[in-house]
């Protein structure tokens, strides 16, 4: 009997744990299975902002993705996905066709940017390794350029970030301590410096039990942050914006706005011509794009709704793990003849969102965490992943065990 070729798109959180998952479960004459990457390494995105305000370098956040999976058994191919066709069950990449008869996606997000003028253009978004990078780079430079000009160009010390859910929030926890360093570093009165958070809806982290987000607000703002709730960007110029409250617009010079308010399943899932709802695809109870029997979508091009409340699960590297344990079972079931494949049940452990260094709050359990006990508890979080994805190696070198940090 001919071996199936599994093809895992996207060495993310979902991707990763598909992969290593099948490498354990499946015997080498099970199957062909195949990851492509658009890089030689993982990176773990829930870190990116600490390397986007330059707390962590990212060197710590990513490994090769050959340290981790062993190719003797995965055939990695890196390379760039441009497009799926299900009907020849083929993907076409940068530098060639693969073929599949079962196909898992997990090509991650993109940043959903509402039609903002001049937002796709000026504004960066925290997406990955080479981005979180230019950010860093960008932030410095601004620095450096600031005493070296004849006007006083405040535009370059106005930092903005779009955005107070979970991904704003943490980077301007991680800027407030960095800020510091660099006004040091770059003989700048730190008063000088502007930290704004721009949200629209009326409070930060939506959502979020109102006891923690009111530590966290009182926190960032004893470390400078500006909080504008209630406040909508209108407009994103090179060296300006154009914030709107109450129907009165504000315009804020600033070159450094960082886009972090909304995210969206990659497009070539919709391109595809998955049936998608907000850039994601609605799956089956086991995790199949509508219509397809071959064809797995995993971490945040996957849209599952919440029955309890009838919204979608906020996408997360929690769920996108858990999803890919639920897809590697039913490809090995898949694989080895069977039909009967386990549906698809989120169990959610809880959230816990970092504020700088030493500083986070979050819910697991029933129980609300603060300050340094929950700091402890996102580092146990993070390194509980990476003793899932590469054992006690992995964990020893990547881990995070600087708990003392108050
Ligand atoms: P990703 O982890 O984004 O991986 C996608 C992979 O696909 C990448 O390796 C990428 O290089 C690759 N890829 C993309 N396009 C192509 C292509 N065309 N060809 C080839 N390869 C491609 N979630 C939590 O649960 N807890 C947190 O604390 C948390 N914090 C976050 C902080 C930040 C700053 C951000 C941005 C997100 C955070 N999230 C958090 C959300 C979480 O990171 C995502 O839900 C998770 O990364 C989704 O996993 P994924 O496998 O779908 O995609």
């Amino acid at each position: 009997m001919k071996r199936p070729n599994i093809v895992i798109l996207g060495a993310g959180y979902g991707g990763m744990i598909t992969t290593v998952r099948l490498q354990k479960m499946l015997g080498a004459n099970e199957a062909n299975v195949t990851l492509v990457n658009k890089h030689n390494y993982h990176y773990q995105t829930t870190w990116l902002h600490e390397n986007a305000a330059g707390t962590l370098h990212h060197d710590k956040t990513r490994m090769k993705i050959s340290d981790v999976v062993d190719t003797n058994k995965i055939n990695f191919v890196q390379d760039t996905v441009l497009s799926i066709n299900s009907d020849e069950k083929k993907v076409k990449l940068e530098n060639g066709d693969l073929e599949y008869d079962y196909l898992v996606v997990g090509l991650g997000f993109e940043a959903a940017t509402f039609g903002i003028s001049g937002l796709k253009e000026n504004a960066f978004t925290i997406s990955n390794i080479n981005s979180a990078r230019m950010i860093r780079e960008h932030i410095e430079y601004n620095f450096a350029k600031y005493n070296n000009e004849k006007e006083e160009r405040q535009d370059r010390l106005n930092i903005v970030v779009g955005g107070a859910g979970f991904t704003g929030i943490e980077f301007v926890g991680e800027l407030a301590n960095r800020v510091p360093e660099l006004c040091e570093e770059y003989d700048i009165p730190r008063e000088k410096v502007r930290i704004m958070n721009v949200e629209a809806s009326p409070s930060v982290l939506p959502g979020f039990d109102e006891e923690l987000v009111e530590y966290a607000m009182n926190l960032l703002e004893g470390k400078g942050v500006e909080f504008k709730t209630g406040t909508m960007i209108k407009e994103v110029h090179e060296d300006k914006i154009l914030v709107e409250k109450d129907e009165q617009q504000e315009e804020i010079p600033t070159n450094t706005v960082v886009w972090a308010a909304g995210v969206r399943g990659n497009s070539i899932v919709e391109e595809a011509g998955f049936e998608t709802a907000r850039g994601r695809v609605k799956v089956s109870d086991t995790l199949l794009a509508p219509g397809h029997d071959d064809v797995f979508i995993v971490g945040d091009c996957a849209l599952i709704m919440n029955e309890e409340n009838d919204r979608p699960y906020p996408p997360t590297a929690q769920i996108a793990m858990q999803e890919a344990e639920n897809v590697a079972h039913n490809l090995k079931v898949l694989v080895r003849g069977g039909s009967d494949l386990e549906p698809f049940e989120p169990h959610l452990k809880g959230t816990v969102a970092s504020l700088g260094e030493g500083q986070a709050i979050g819910v697991v359990g029933d129980k609300k965490l603060f300050g340094w006990t929950a700091s402890v508890m996102k580092k146990v979080i993070d390194n509980r992943y990476l003793f899932m994805l590469g054992g006690v190696g992995l964990l020893l070198k990547k881990g995070k065990f600087n708990i003392f940090t108050k």
